[in-house]
């Protein structure tokens, strides 16, 4: 059932509750990547052009929740936002509720805009307690749920605040409707052949991802460290390489459910692998299926990435999470560029790509090649879990369209 946008309610002269995930990287008071920022503001700013006074609430971080800690103050959040708009925001203080925060509400004018502090500053926020949401939602006449990197967790400002407004209008913004759309109808309506790449580090993360959607997928391709516990699994060497020895035998059921069900389950044929885990990997080599003791695979080899490619460019949709290798070290980076290269020529070819947020999306960011992308999502967790055909509170309480 699709849930009524912000679009569709009428926001002039009300005090709109808008729930944004601006859980952005911050390094010396310097925001490194605004995606986050930038992708709330069609909500924003269709809030305000039609009269909407915009209460902003989002976390940074994750604070003690024991008060205001500078750390994980949003005021750098709430300039570059001022920036984005071509508007001052206000910033009523260092904290979320209270006095000053309640006084800067009751002062908005039609069209204004305000960033509430870290509701994270506050345990309260964590336990979903309703007497915290009461005062955090401050009176709002509308609640707008646009925080999609934060959907998949029942916090206050997510869960208890909607609740709290009774009867009055709680909907979705643009960002978790275009998010939804994408990942849900991917999973629901891929059309075929629809191809899943999963890569990073857990291969525990991602076990119930590929449970869920082998009797979808045409093909799922596992790179990336979690693919050593698969190999383990079925008897390779792997070396020094990172496996979950607790997980082998869920890797093992996962191996024998897709030859049951007739879904390609591909792991990588060779492997650029290192004698230390660093920026320079000590000695590097190139191994194909069993790994040198002594060694630990790094990175996709160079037969794996055309073998993933081809698949991932015969394909007509094509959702990506976790890279393919330990990425952050230069001589390990390729492989999960290729499969992004990879990604951005289905896409020219009609395919529908989808970034599963995290560190896909950060290196796609940095590749430069985020525009090439059918979507690009803004939340790592929240895209794992749609992706194991979780439901989100946060979302199905919203009223329907
Ligand atoms: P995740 O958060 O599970 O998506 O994992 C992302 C992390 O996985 C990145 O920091 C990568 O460096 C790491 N990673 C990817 N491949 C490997 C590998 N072969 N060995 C160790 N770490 C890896």
């Amino acid at each position: 059932m699709s849930k009524k946008n912000i679009a569709a309610v009428d926001v002039n002269g009300k005090n709109v509750f808008i729930r944004v995930d601006f859980n952005v990287p911050i390094e010396d008071g310097k925001i490194s990547d605004d995606r986050r920022i930038r992708a709330a503001l069609p909500t924003i700013q269709s809030v305000i052009s039609r009269g909407g006074r915009a209460i902003l609430a989002s976390h940074l971080g994750r604070p003690e929740g024991k008060g205001f800690e500078a750390e994980y103050s949003l005021e750098p959040v709430a300039k570059r936002l001022g920036e984005l708009l071509h508007k001052p925001v206000g910033f009523p203080g260092n904290d979320c509720i209270g006095d000053t925060a309640a006084a800067a509400v009751n002062a908005m004018k039609n069209g204004e805009v305000i960033l509430l502090e870290n509701v994270r500053f506050h345990k309260a926020e964590k336990k979903g307690d309703p007497a915290f949401a009461e005062k955090l939602a401050h009176g709002a006449d509308v609640y707008v749920n646009d925080a999609f990197g934060t959907c998949h967790r029942a916090e206050a400002s997510m869960v208890a605040v909607p609740k709290s407004l009774g009867s009055k209008p709680k909907v979705v913004g643009f960002l978790v409707e275009k998010e939804i759309k994408y990942l849900a109808g991917a999973i629901s309506k891929p059309t075929k052949p629809f191809v899943v790449v999963l890569g990073g580090a857990k291969v525990s993360d991602k076990m119930a991802c590929i449970d869920n959607l082998l009797p979808k997928a045409d093909a799922i391709i596992v790179g990336g460290a979690m693919a050593y516990t698969f190999l383990k699994a079925l008897g390779k060497n792997v070396g020094k390489s990172r496996v979950e020895e607790d997980r082998i035998a869920d890797a093992k059921k996962t191996i024998d459910l897709a030859a049951k069900l007739k879904a390609d389950l591909l792991l990588p044929v060779d492997h650029v692998c290192g004698t230390e885990f660093n920026e320079s990997g000590g000695d590097i080599e190139v191994f194909d299926e069993n790994i040198k003791d002594g060694f630990m695979g790094l990175d996709i080899g160079p037969k794996t990435q055309t073998k993933f490619a081809l698949t991932i460019m015969r394909a007509k949709t094509v959702v990506w999470n976790g890279p393919m290798g330990v990425f952050e070290f230069k001589p390990f980076a390729v492989g999960t560029r290729e499969i992004a290269k990879a990604m951005v020529e289905a896409t020219k070819k009609g395919a529908t790509t989808i970034v599963g947020g995290g560190d896909s999306a950060a290196a796609v960011e940095d590749m430069g090649l985020s525009d090439g992308f059918s979507h690009v999502s803004t939340g790592g967790g929240a895209s794992l879990e749609m992706l194991e055909g979780n439901k989100f509170e946060s979302v199905e309480l919203l009223d329907n369209a």
